[in-house]
């Protein structure tokens, strides 16, 4: 059984998934970045930690076999395989303030906290994902630019869930720089059982 879900632009979405069950995020036109956060299905106080996760496999990426954690460290998905390779660990999602800050146009502007506050039922004071398809470039000095997704469309990472959770997955809303490559579009993602 597989269950499909497209998620239009600069929208959030809720969706289950059950551990052993496979989350494929798909880049449909390339160049998009994925805002991906869960929570444990029956006890939201634990969710998806992208500190955690850098903690605990001690690297700012996530590669095939890495696993993403919770903030109460325990294992919530496992990387199965990942056509793209960057992925962002760093930014939390982006909000109304951000885009005041960077570009002042930040009133009734879409954002992803708002999206995934909304999908959820919650009200979250700050989230921090992870942003699939994001390509940060970090510098030996440590300073860090952003550049576009190296996603081409169809590019896919999948997931398996290492415990039963609700997905909040957002298509981010950024068009202001290189985040999403200039423009906002649609994310796909696929559940699948593997037995
Ligand atoms: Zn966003």
């Amino acid at each position: 059984m597989s269950r499909q879900y497209t998620i239009p632009p600069c929208s959030g979405m809720a969706i289950e998934a059950m551990q052993g069950e496979r989350i494929t995020v798909i880049d449909t036109d390339g160049g998009q970045v994925a805002d991906f956060f869960a929570e444990a299905l029956d006890h939201a106080e634990e969710f998806l930690s992208a500190g955690v996760t850098i903690d605990c496999n001690e690297s700012l990426r996530l590669n095939v076999g890495s696993i993403i954690y919770s903030n109460l460290y325990n294992p919530m998905f496992r990387v199965v395989s990942d056509d793209v390779g960057e992925h962002d660990l760093l930014h939390p999602c982006c909000r109304p303030e951000m885009y005041e800050f960077f570009y002042h146009n930040g009133q009734g502007h879409r954002n992803c906290l708002d999206n995934i506050n909304a999908c959820l039922n919650r009200s979250r004071a700050i989230i921090h994902p992870v942003n699939l398809f994001m390509h940060t470039k970090i510098d030996p000095n440590g300073s860090i630019t952003v550049l576009p997704p190296l996603s081409k469309p169809g590019d896919k990472i999948v997931l398996q869930a290492e415990m039963n959770v609700r997905l909040g997955i957002a298509a981010c809303s950024v068009a202001e720089s290189s985040c999403n490559s200039g423009s906002c579009t649609p994310i796909k993602v696929i559940i699948d059982s593997v037995k």
